[in-house]
């Protein structure tokens, strides 16, 4: 039986919309707010979402006259802190038995200053960053990398799969965000190289499709040559992921190098490869927009052939 009968969400943009409806159909009222109010509308007026389960708080703190479990789906760590501890925040509400489960992708470093200090005060925290994309948000089916204390994430588990099938307990707080910028790395230098490739393959007079086709039994398959690919060549750059988050996740994994003096080259210069981008006006596209980088200086398109 379900512990919680209302929860809070913070956030509700492109994953956090997905996992409010989740959370609905799976029977829980949701207490919603999102800085931009139109977001909370979008929940409210959506046909396949019952609208008596869903409650519009005035702020952060409100929700906690609601319910003591809130979930933040925030874009990065300074947004987290501040829907926590700032004004209206979630600590200048009620603090009985409050739980926090933070599921943006933010600092591992923030993390673990946060689970400290809330574990000081009285206040339980658990993280549980996704993958699965837009998709994996509306269909339920993300993947949790959740961390923090055992019984607490025992508490958060009936949530997390209300909106994730393959939920994976990565350890002591801090190592889910550990987790997940490692795929996020890896998913920005497999862009990278499929824009490199591809624009090369172009520029030599082949059909991408062609390629495609080959390499998808190839060594260089990859998760961004079947999910990415298919839609640059259709030319379609709308979000989905934003470059704006993904330069904020391997900007993550600088920061981490960084303090750890490791020297990681390819992460280093495929960050300033995604900055540039930010400066060309990209970053409110999605990331496989990255490709126009590469398409600009070789003067081809990456695109179907219209025979
Ligand atoms: P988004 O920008 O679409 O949504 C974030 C929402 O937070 C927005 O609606 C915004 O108005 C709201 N917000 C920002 N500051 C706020 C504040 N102070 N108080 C209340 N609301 C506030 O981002 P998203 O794509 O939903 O991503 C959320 C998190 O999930 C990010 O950390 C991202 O990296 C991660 N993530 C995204 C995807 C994806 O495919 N979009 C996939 C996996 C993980």
């Amino acid at each position: 039986m379900a512990k919680y009968e209302k929860v809070g969400l913070v956030g509700l943009g492109v994953m956090g919309f997905g996992m409010a409806k989740n959370l609905v159909k799976a029977g829980y009222t949701v207490v919603a707010y999102d800085v931009f109010p139109q977001a909370v509308e979008r929940l409210l007026n959506a046909e396949d979402v019952d609208s008596s389960k869903v409650i519009a708080a005035k702020d952060a703190a409100d929700i906690t006259n609601y319910t003591n479990v809130v979930v933040t789906m925030l874009p990065n760590s300074p947004h987290v802190e501040s829907v926590i501890y700032g004004e209206n925040g979630i600590l200048s509400g009620k603090t009985d038995d409050l739980f926090i489960i933070d599921m943006s992708s933010i600092s591992p470093v923030a993390t673990k200053k946060f689970a400290e200090d809330l574990k000081a005060k009285g206040v339980k925290f658990v993280e549980g960053p996704v993958s699965g994309g837009q998709s994996g948000a509306m269909n339920g089916t993300l993947t949790i990398m959740c961390a923090g204390d055992d019984k607490d994430l025992d508490d958060a588990m009936e949530i997390f799969e209300a909106v994730g099938k393959n939920i994976v307990r990565c350890g002591a707080a801090g190592a889910g965000q550990t987790v997940k910028v490692t795929n996020q790395l890896m998913s920005a230098i497999n862009l990278i190289s499929l824009s490199e490739a591809f624009t090369l393959c172009v520029k030599a007079g082949v059909d991408p499709q062609i390629a495609m086709d080959v390499i998808t039994n190839g060594s260089g398959k990859c998760w961004a040559l079947d999910n990415r690919l298919p839609e640059i060549m259709k030319g379609n750059f709308e979000p989905g992921f934003k470059i704006d988050l993904h330069t904020k996740d391997i900007k993550l994994a600088v920061e981490m190098a960084k303090e750890m003096n490791l020297p990681l080259p390819v992460t280093d210069m495929v960050c300033n490869l995604f900055k540039t981008a930010q400066i060309k006006g990209l970053g409110g596209k999605d990331n496989c927009a990255i490709i126009k980088l590469y398409e600009d200086i070789a003067g081809v398109e990456v695109r179907h052939v219209n025979k």
